[in-house]
């Protein structure tokens, strides 16, 4: 097998050499109940709240105010379906970004049907949101507001803690999804002023299925899970102790290594950036300058679907994802994209490059060299037959990881 570039780590990452080492012990000679009062259960234990003070040390926060869960899924649904339900007599109004992610997009879709009301903010062409904006949202009736910190398809940094200022001044909660922001960008729970936070292992070097809430004191969340009454009862199930180990190990070597990396990086973002930007009709998306490190993306016309180009790469060996999901009897374009206020063509043909530790020139070289080529082809591909449908696609290729 050729070897395989990967380039696509803002939807998953390899779980990194210490996080692996870290997590070992924690699968067979120490795979206790952390429930169990015997030593084996209590070592458990005691690994637990070790872990918890030090993720919490990592984002500024307090131990009691880290919650474990199975990712960012469930933190963001955690959130959204307790908290809302919970403060339903206060009022029924949410505030959210048209660019979330699904996890977010579509628990509020099942909240409206439950009767709450959800005001979805509409971004400038970066994927920003002002605090005018928000203060013009904001009604009597208001008791979440939920607005991501990095987005998912255009990399773009939002300004939260404008955004949560603006919260607290009216004594909003404030939630941010923070999945792809943490462990790439330095984060502090309580410069950003926010009352909970949602992360997961996966994006920065952890296992998949683990991730935390970040749960400011004292707004503590109702239950999501019942059952057996861990997570100081609001989380039930027994907790995944390997996983929540080696999310720890990532995230302290991601916070460790960051400031060197970043600029790794971002040098090699930008190359990217430039050199497939002068191919013509290849366009960034997203906001140039607060953009996650290693995070590129573009519009690419011409080419029909996005996932033409993903697959043409796939088939020289490199792993990239395109930002919009398709199917065989569909070609929809990314919800992120139309909200930027992207046509739906150009809004189907978005590629997204998301660099990693394991990324470096070379890789960046090879890809820049059959970059022109590949799309030239599908153009030309394309122009012969711009009616083709995307059933001759293996499978899609994305869904807005
Ligand atoms: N939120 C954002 C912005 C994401 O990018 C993702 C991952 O795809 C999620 C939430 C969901 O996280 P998880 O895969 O841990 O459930």
């Amino acid at each position: 097998m050729m070897n395989r570039i990967y380039m696509d780590h803002s939807a998953t990452t390899p779980v990194t050499e210490r996080a692996l080492e870290a997590m070992l012990p924690w699968f067979r000679e120490e795979f206790g109940n952390p429930s169990a009062i015997y030593d084996y259960g209590q070592h458990a234990k005691n690994k637990l709240e070790e872990c918890r003070k030090r993720i919490a040390k990592c984002l500024g926060a307090f131990q009691t105010e880290i919650f474990f869960t199975s990712g960012g899924t469930e933190s963001d649904n955690w959130v959204i379906r307790s908290f809302c339900r919970a403060n339903a007599a206060k009022g029924k109004h949410i505030i959210t970004s048209a660019i979330e992610h699904n996890a977010i997009l579509r628990t509020l879709k099942q909240m409206e049907e439950d009767g709450f009301e959800v005001t979805y903010l509409q971004p400038d062409s970066f994927g920003h949101i002002s605090s005018e904006q928000l203060e013009a949202a904001i009604r009597p009736d208001t008791i979440l507001i939920t607005i991501m910190l990095a987005n998912n398809v255009v990399g773009t940094v939002l300004d939260i803690s404008s955004l949560a200022k603006t919260a607290a001044k009216h004594h909003i909660k404030m939630h941010t999804d923070a999945v792809q922001a943490v462990g790439h960008i330095p984060i502090h729970v309580r410069k950003l002023g926010v009352d909970f936070l949602s992360l997961s292992a996966h994006k920065f070097g952890g296992p998949k299925g683990v991730g935390a809430i970040y749960c400011r004191v004292p707004n503590r969340l109702p239950a999501l899970l019942t059952g057996g009454g861990q997570e100081r009862e609001l989380r039930s199930g027994t907790e995944n102790v390997a996983g929540i180990v080696g999310m720890t190990a990532a995230l302290e070597e991601a916070i460790e290594d960051m400031d060197q990396e970043n600029l790794r990086l971002t040098k090699l973002r930008d190359c990217i950036i430039e050199k497939a930007c002068s191919i013509p009709g290849v366009a960034l998306t997203g906001d140039p300058a607060n953009r996650l490190p290693g995070f590129a993306s573009f519009t690419v016309e011409g080419i029909g679907h996005s996932a033409y180009l993903v697959n043409s790469l796939n088939e020289v060996g490199i792993s990239v994802s395109s930002g919009s999901a398709c199917s065989a009897a569909s070609r929809e374009a990314s919800h992120v994209l139309l909200a930027l206020g992207y046509d739906a063509k150009h809004a189907s043909s978005s590629l997204r490059i998301s660099l990693g530790k394991d990324n470096n020139d070379e890789q960046v070289n090879y890809l820049l060299n059959v970059l022109p080529d590949i799309i030239m082809k599908l153009r030309i591909e394309y122009a012969k037959n711009p009616t083709m449908i995307y059933s001759d696609l293996p499978q899609p290729p994305d869904l807005f990881d």
